[in-house]
C-alpha cells in the first residue's frame, strides 16, 4: 500500500510559505449546514440564492435577517472542530502561514488562527445598508438557539439605515482587497492545502490554480478525490479533522 501522507509531510515540513485554503467542508464537520439545497422551517419556501441578495434583503428585511441570524446563532454553538485547531497550530510550525476561507463563520479565528482572509464575508462583520458604517459585532447578541423567526435589523446610530450581514450577497462585487492578497500569497507560497471545497465556486476556484501555476504544489483534503491530474498535485482523502491532524504529525514529529 502506497503511503499517500509521505509527500504532502515532506512538503509541508519543508515549506517557507504555507496557503490554506478552506471551503464549507470544514466548517460542515462543526455541524454547520452548507445550505446549498433547500431550506427548512420558516424559509422552506427558499433556495438560499433567494434569500442571499440586495433585493431579498430590501424586500423583506426582517425574513432575511432572521435567517442571518439564525445561521449566526449555529455558528455560536458550534465548536472548532479538529481541523481548525490543526491549522491553527501549524502557523508556529512554518515560517509563514496564511489562511484564506470561503466560509462566513468564525471558527477558524476561534480556533485561534489570525488574518484570516474571508473572500465571502463574515457573519461577524454587521454593517449599515445605506452608509457602510460597521456594527460592533459585541452589540449583537445570539439569539436562541432554534429561533427560526423573522426579525427586524437594527438601525444604524448614524444615519438610521438598515443592518445588514456583512457577508458577500449573489449579485454584489467581491471584497477586492481580501481577493488580491490572497492571489498574492497563492502566487507566492510554496505550498497550498485545499481543504474541504469542493473547488467549485469561481472566482475563489482559482486560488489553488494559481499557486499550481506558480510552481507551488497542492495538496487537496476532501473526503472524495479532486479530479486532477496536475503535476505537483496531491489528495489526502478524508475528512479534514481526521487528515490534518495525522498530516502534522507526519510532518513534524519525526516519525516516518
Ligand atoms: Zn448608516
Amino acid at each position: 500500500m502506497t503511503d499517500t501522507y509521505h509527500i504532502p509531510a515532506q512538503l509541508l515540513a519543508n515549506a517557507n510559505r504555507v496557503v490554506v485554503f478552506t471551503g464549507a467542508g470544514v466548517s460542515a464537520e462543526s455541524g454547520i449546514p452548507t445550505f446549498r439545497g433547500r431550506l427548512s422551517g420558516l424559509w422552506e419556501r427558499f433556495e438560499p440564492s433567494q434569500l442571499a441578495t440586495p433585493d431579498a434583503f430590501m424586500a423583506d428585511p426582517e425574513l432575511v435577517w432572521g435567517w442571518y441570524e439564525w445561521r449566526r446563532t449555529l455558528v455560536c454553538n458550534a465548536k472548532p472542530n479538529a481541523a481548525h485547531i490543526a491549522i491553527a497550530e501549524l502557523a508556529a510550525r512554518v515560517p509563514r502561514l496564511t489562511v484564506v476561507t470561503q466560509n462566513v463563520d468564525d471558527l477558524h479565528e476561534r480556533a485561534g488562527s489570525a488574518g484570516v482572509l474571508h473572500l465571502h464575508g463574515s457573519l461577524n462583520a454587521p454593517r449599515c445598508f445605506d452608509c457602510g458604517a460597521s456594527f460592533p459585532d459585541a452589540a449583537m447578541k445570539p439569539q436562541e438557539p432554534d429561533a427560526g423567526r423573522r426579525l427586524a435589523p437594527p438601525r444604524c446610530q448614524h444615519c438610521s439605515g438598515m443592518i445588514r450581514p456583512g457577508v458577500v450577497w449573489f449579485g454584489e462585487s467581491l471584497p477586492e482587497q481580501v481577493f488580491a492578497r490572497a492571489f498574492e500569497e497563492a502566487s507566492q507560497c510554496d505550498l497550498l492545502l485545499s481543504i474541504g471545497t469542493s473547488g467549485l465556486v469561481q472566482p475563489a476556484a482559482q486560488i489553488p490554480a494559481l499557486a499550481l501555476a506558480a510552481g507551488a504544489s497542492v495538496v487537496h483534503i476532501n473526503p472524495e478525490n479532486v479530479d486532477s491530474r496536475m503535476q505537483n498535485a496531491y489528495n489526502l482523502t478524508g475528512a479534514a479533522g481526521e487528515v490534518m491532524p495525522e498530516l502534522l504529525r507526519r510532518a513534524f514529529s519525526g516519525s516516518p
